[in-house]
């Protein structure tokens, strides 16, 4: 069982860093030191040879341009915590319907989104509480304002970590299972955050 002083330590310290990165990113962004490498920030895993599409991208000024024509739709309807609560049982019922139930899913302002620990830190983890039957699945707010598919990949991962919690083989292959765009998506969604990055958006 987590210790309550521990956790809340943790997560105080994991609030002051997502401040502290996302002032300093807008400094070096205002300071013209952003130019170097702001791509690699959420793509630091993939292989150079994408990291250079990117890039290049980003130098023809042609990324937004590129996201808007894949996802045409920007806006979608879930945009509040009851529709994202509702959208998630009912991928939990058909994908994972064995797993814990999940007693409150909601979209958190609060969650930041940093680099630091690539995908998993803008996606919150399943807390376990005291009874593990009580599971809580908390997004990023920022997904209101991101394509659709992008939230459902979010979703995706938060209900696969119910069944596993590290990000390990399996773990991927229940993600590809509940959403056979998996890879895709979440590699968009990382274009999606170096595009907010380069705009001196909140992430
Ligand atoms: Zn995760």
């Amino acid at each position: 069982m987590p210790d309550p002083v521990q956790l809340y330590q943790q997560r105080l310290k994991r609030k002051v860093h997502g401040a502290a990165f996302i002032f300093y990113t807008r400094l070096l962004f205002r300071s013209g030191w952003f130019a170097v490498e702001p791509v690699f920030t959420f793509l630091s895993s993939y292989p150079e040879a994408i990291k250079a599409q990117v890039q290049s991208l980003v130098a023809q000024g042609r990324l937004a341009e590129v996201l808007a024509k894949r996802y045409p739709e920007p806006l979608h309807e879930i945009q509040n915590d009851k529709s994202l609560y509702q959208f998630t049982q009912e991928l939990k019922q058909r994908f994972v319907k064995s797993s814990p139930p999940v007693s409150k899913v909601c979209f958190d302002s609060k969650i930041h989104l940093d680099n630091s620990l690539g995908l998993h830190s803008f996606v919150s983890r399943v807390q376990g509480g005291k009874l593990k039957a009580k599971q809580e699945i908390r997004i990023s707010a920022l997904f209101k304002q991101l394509p659709f598919p992008l939230l459902k990949m979010v979703v995706v991962h938060e209900l696969a970590h119910l069944r596993e919690k590290d990000h390990n083989k399996a773990f991927y292959q229940l993600c590809q299972h509940m959403e056979p765009q998996y890879h895709q998506l979440e590699f968009d969604l990382r274009l999606f955050l170096t595009l907010r990055l380069l705009e001196g958006k909140a992430l």
